[in-house]
């Protein structure tokens, strides 16, 4: 039965139960008060007129007529009040003796003897009413138990519902909902075995019924997106368990968490020993992990071996993002964990020795044809050899400075593939700055002046020496000064300088007043091959010399670097430590 019928019910019947009481309880009153008052309509009535007709009989000073009135007229009324048995007997006893005590007027001895009648007839009346009242005293109090007996009982029976509705109703109603509020704090705690056990067929055991459903599609719901997430994990361990790159990850605080088998074998360790251990306890005794936890990102590729062979690795570090649960940012994330990737970068490595052995092969096989080129043209300038015209003349220096221009990049390419195997010769030496100048100056005053620029010159004689291989210097300033003479606009000023760099090195610089670089390309201008992109330029060039600048003044432990803005030109400078000889 529903909670909503329980309650009707339970109400109702107590309203029915009160109605009932007081209904009774008027009934009975009722009923006294009808007794009550036909006691005093038919008996009391009664007695009053015998009680009058008594008196007028012993009143002896009034007249005789006025006395035989009075007696006549309550006997009258008493005629009509006749109730009780035997009552009429006397009456008409009463009714006879007074009609032969009014004839008997003359007759003082008749009167005496009707007059005694008259009194024993309404005696008689008297007795039988009074007889009537004591009697229906009597019903009217046994009315009068029965009354109170059948309140008091109504009142018990309904003070008792009321009190079982009064103890049951509140357990009835927070019983189920005690236990819907454990369930539900089961299930705010993912425990989706939870079940609401209410087989009543009210709405709590309705509710129950759905609570229980719920519960278990949460539940199903639950294994379904567990198993996928297993799956996932299953399918992610595969993975990472097959590349040929190696992975090692780690918590936020620093534990291993994961290394699949590549970075296994490359740390010469099994799971057991690194796996559960912080990364830091096992780096002490691991040299290559405690290489890869470095932050320095300037080690570059790290040469390993793996299963016997040498391999080339490059090095990234992910971090782990998992999203905030907090309650208003939902959007932020933060770290859980990060992972090492060593990419296997060793076919790269491969095919880049290829391309540069390549690149050495051709670039020195072209060097002798064009040096016979070169050869060929310097006897066809020969006016012994023959007389040439204007038109060959000017054909000739055109071949002749093409072929420069292929001698030039070959012998960058050539230089490249030095640097490139490892192969670069360092010839150190002290020299003064100013015989770096000299030689660089001699070198591309030429081209300077055929682009009427100036190249001003600062250099003073009291610097100390230079502790560098001559002929690389020379190179890397040449490149400087021949791109400072390219990007500057003809007629305008070049300054080379040198002077002591706070760092107690020697600084050599050359600056131009050119289109300058814009600052995101800034970064990438010592990278191989990079060339400004300038869609609008016809200047020609490899994207060498820069990079191959960067490489030798390295070796010789210098440093290289610009400083450039687009409209005010660059400033490309170079440190080489000083002479300690
Ligand atoms: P390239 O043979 O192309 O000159 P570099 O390595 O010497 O190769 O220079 C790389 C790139 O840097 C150039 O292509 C050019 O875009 C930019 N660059 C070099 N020097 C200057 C300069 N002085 N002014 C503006 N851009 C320059």
């Amino acid at each position: 039965m529903t909670i909503k019928n329980n309650l009707r019910i339970g109400i109702g019947f107590l309203f029915a139960l009160a109605f009932i009481s007081s209904a009774l309880a008027a009934f009975y009153i009722y009923q006294l008060s009808a007794d009550a008052k036909a006691t005093l309509r038919d008996n009391y009535d009664s007695l009053v007129f015998s009680k009058n007709i008594d008196e007028a009989l012993d009143l002896p000073n009034i007249p005789p007529l006025v006395q035989q009135q009075i007696i006549e007229k309550n006997i009258l009324d008493e005629e009509g009040n006749i109730t009780e048995p035997g009552e009429k007997k006397f009456a008409d006893t009463l009714y006879a003796n007074f009609v032969a005590f009014t004839k008997a007027s003359n007759d003082p001895m008749k009167r005496a003897i009707c007059r005694a009648n008259m009194k024993i007839a309404d005696y008689g009346i008297m007795a039988v009413n009074m007889k009537a009242i004591k009697f229906r005293n009597k019903i009217a109090n046994d009315h009068a138990r029965t009354a109170i007996i059948d309140v008091i009982a109504l009142d018990i029976l309904c003070l008792f519902v009321a009190l079982a509705f009064f103890l049951r109703f509140p357990v009835y109603i927070t019983d189920p909902i005690h236990k819907f509020s454990a369930g539900i704090r089961e299930i705010a705690n993912k425990n989706y075995k939870q079940r609401i056990l209410l087989t009543s067929l009210d709405e709590f055991g309705d509710l129950a019924q759905s609570f229980n459903q719920m519960a278990a599609r949460l539940y199903e719901y639950d294994n379904s997106s567990q198993a996928r997430i297993r799956f996932e994990q299953l399918r992610i361990n595969a993975i990472v368990k097959n590349v040929t790159d190696a992975i090692i990850g780690f918590e936020e605080e620093g534990t291993v968490v994961f290394a699949n088998p590549v970075a296994l074998k490359l740390l010469g360790l099994n799971e057991s020993e690194i796996i559960g251990r912080f990364a830091t306890d096992v780096a002490a005794e691991n040299d290559l992990l405690a290489k890869l936890l470095s932050e320095d990102e300037s080690a570059g590729d790290l040469r390993l071996y793996l299963d016997g062979a040498e391999c080339y690795f490059s090095r990234e570090l992910f971090e782990i993002n998992a999203p905030d649960e907090g309650l208003f940012n939902k959007s932020r994330r933060s770290r859980i964990g990060y992972f090492i990737l060593l990419k296997n970068i060793t076919r790269f490595y491969q095919l880049d020795e290829a391309k540069t052995s390549f690149i050495a092969t051709i670039s020195h096989e072209l060097k002798t044809p064009i040096g016979s080129l070169k050869m060929s043209l310097k006897m066809l300038e020969d006016e012994r050899f023959g007389i040439t015209n204007p038109f060959q003349k000017e054909l000739i220096k055109n071949i002749d400075d093409d072929s420069d221009r292929l001698l030039k990049i070959t012998s960058e390419l050539l230089d490249m593939g030095q640097v490139e195997t490892g192969k670069m010769l360092l010839n150190f030496g002290s020299t003064h700055p100013q015989n770096i100048i000299k030689y660089t100056y001699e070198t591309i005053k030429v081209l300077a002046r055929q682009k009427e620029l100036k190249v001003k010159i600062t250099c003073s004689k009291r610097l100390p020496e230079v502790w560098a291989d001559l002929d690389k210097t020379t190179w890397v300033l040449i490149n400087f000064l021949s791109n400072a003479i390219k990007y500057s606009p003809s007629g305008g000023v070049i300054e080379l300088s040198v002077k002591k760099h706070p760092s107690k090195m020697i600084e050599f610089s050359v600056r131009d007043y050119g289109p300058g670089i814009e600052e995101t390309y800034l970064p990438r201008v010592f990278e191989r091959y990079f060339k400004v992109p300038d869609p609008g330029s016809n200047i020609s060039g490899t994207g060498l010399g820069l990079a191959i600048a960067k490489d030798f003044i390295e070796a010789q432990g210098g440093q290289i670097g610009l400083e450039s803005s687009v409209d005010t030109g660059s400033r490309f400078y170079f440190l080489l430590p000083v002479s300690l000889i």
